[in-house]
């Protein structure tokens, strides 16, 4: 793999959004936004999603027996292209979270898995991902592929963010995407063909293989035309949980520090994408989507990253310091704050601004022990880096000192951030009680 190539500018702000307006219909995409409905998505959305609508038909009338087999294959195309897209095209490529990617694992995750997902070559998929975590930058959401934002009504946004963004193609910002898309494909060449012969991996994969197949299995062409229907049900399913992603976190649930992202529970299904997506958009290149506890207990695609990392498959997997997960963490209870300030009375704005210097200092004390620990921790590979320059006893002294002011820059840590805690505690109290 070759290094992070620098990322190209973002597209300059709509016009007609650039004063924070927002459109009524969703006809406007058309007129205000100069959006062209992309008639060969259009059509091939829509009439895949009208051929999974009626996959009763041949689960109903498959062949003697065929039936298992069409289950089985509906369950190992949708996780296959599931972890294609969270694991690899989502976490590894387009945030980075490793710099090292074996060609097993474009192959599999790449060449197969991100066929079988059926949402455009990786190349494009990852560089209009990238676009969509840079606006967090600079909070111009509404350049946002899949904005949430654009519209004044809830349903209209859901409907944009899920589907309806597939069906157009924005000329404004197209040659973004292709510089991002030709970014990707410099950090992993080995992808330059799924991305040029897109259509023929789509057309080969999620049809003839299927056919063939089920041909082949069942004996008859029925049979084979009940496996491809099934692998098209596999894609639509697969494309709907993707896009929950998109749509769902990024309308409901408890606000993130910077991004237009939500933390909620929409998790199972996107395979740890939608809990804790905040804390993702919030540390895009952590392999983790959560910090803590509840992100282990929530997010199955790491698991796949550590094994594929204990398989030497991928290099070694970045995650943020302790100090960023304590600063965003810190971010996004000053940003609820804020929201609940915005909303209560005057006389209440005046009671956050006693907390706020005191929330502000807490919240620099405690990435300053953070920064303490990590520091203490570099200090202990250095010096065991150097354990043949040094007696045993030396040695065993020194990791001594070093562990014991470790453990007390950890406690000075808990300990400030407690009372961060206690203290927005208190200032959301104030806030609601006044
Ligand atoms: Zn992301
Ligand atoms: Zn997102």
């Amino acid at each position: 793999m070759t290094p992070p190539a620098p990322e190209p500018p973002s597209p300059p702000p709509l016009p007609a959004l650039a004063e924070g307006a927002r459109l009524r219909r969703l006809s406007e995409v058309k007129s205000a936004l100069r959006h062209r409905l992309n008639l060969v998505n259009a059509s091939y959305i829509s009439a895949t999603h009208l051929l999974a609508l009626l996959a009763w038909v041949p689960f109903l009338y498959a062949p003697e027996g065929f039936r298992g087999v069409m289950g089985l294959y509906l369950l190992c195309h949708a996780a296959l292209a599931l972890l294609s897209t969270t694991a690899y095209a989502h976490r590894l490529v387009s945030h980075g979270a490793t710099k090292r990617i074996s060609w097993p694992v474009h192959v599999l995750f790449g060449y197969i898995g991100q066929t079988l997902a059926a949402q455009g070559s990786l190349a494009s998929w990852a560089g209009k991902h990238r676009v969509h975590h840079a606006v967090d930058g600079h909070a111009r959401h509404d350049e946002d592929p899949y904005s949430a934002v654009w519209f004044e009504s809830a349903w209209r946004n859901f409907v944009w963010s899920h589907v309806l963004c597939y069906f157009f193609d924005s000329p404004h910002e197209e040659g973004v995407y292709a510089e991002r898309a030709e970014a990707v494909l410099k950090q992993n060449g080995v992808m330059r063909l799924q991305h040029r012969y897109y259509v023929v991996f789509l057309l080969v994969m999620n049809f003839l293989t299927p056919l063939a197949l089920g041909a082949l299995v069942g004996g008859t062409l029925w049979a084979g035309l009940c496996l491809m229907w099934t692998a098209v049900l596999a894609c639509v399913v697969v494309q709907n949980v993707t896009w929950s992603v998109n749509s769902f976190t990024h309308m409901w649930g408890a606000p993130a520090a910077k991004s237009s992202a939500k933390n909620n529970y929409v998790w199972l299904l996107p395979l740890g994408e939608g809990n804790h997506h905040a804390d993702h958009h919030d540390a895009p290149t952590d392999y983790r989507n959560g910090f803590g506890l509840l992100g282990w207990l929530s997010d199955p695609t790491r698991y796949v990253l550590l094994s594929l990392r204990a398989l030497r498959l991928v290099g070694p997997l970045q995650r943020a310091t302790r100090a960023t997960e304590l600063r965003v963490l810190a971010e996004r209870r000053l940003a609820t704050l804020a929201a609940l300030a915005q909303r209560s009375p005057a006389a209440a704005r005046e009671a956050l601004g006693g907390y706020e210097e005191r929330l502000m200092s807490l919240k620099a004390r405690a990435l300053e022990h953070a920064q303490r620990a990590e520091q203490l921790q570099r200090e202990r590979v250095r010096l065991l880096s150097r354990r043949a320059s040094m007696s045993r006893a030396q040695l065993k002294e020194q990791l001594f000192v070093l562990k014991v002011e470790w453990r007390r820059a950890r406690s000075e840590l808990r300990h400030a951030w407690e009372m961060f805690l206690i203290e927005a505690l208190l200032a959301g109290r104030a806030l609601r009680g006044a």
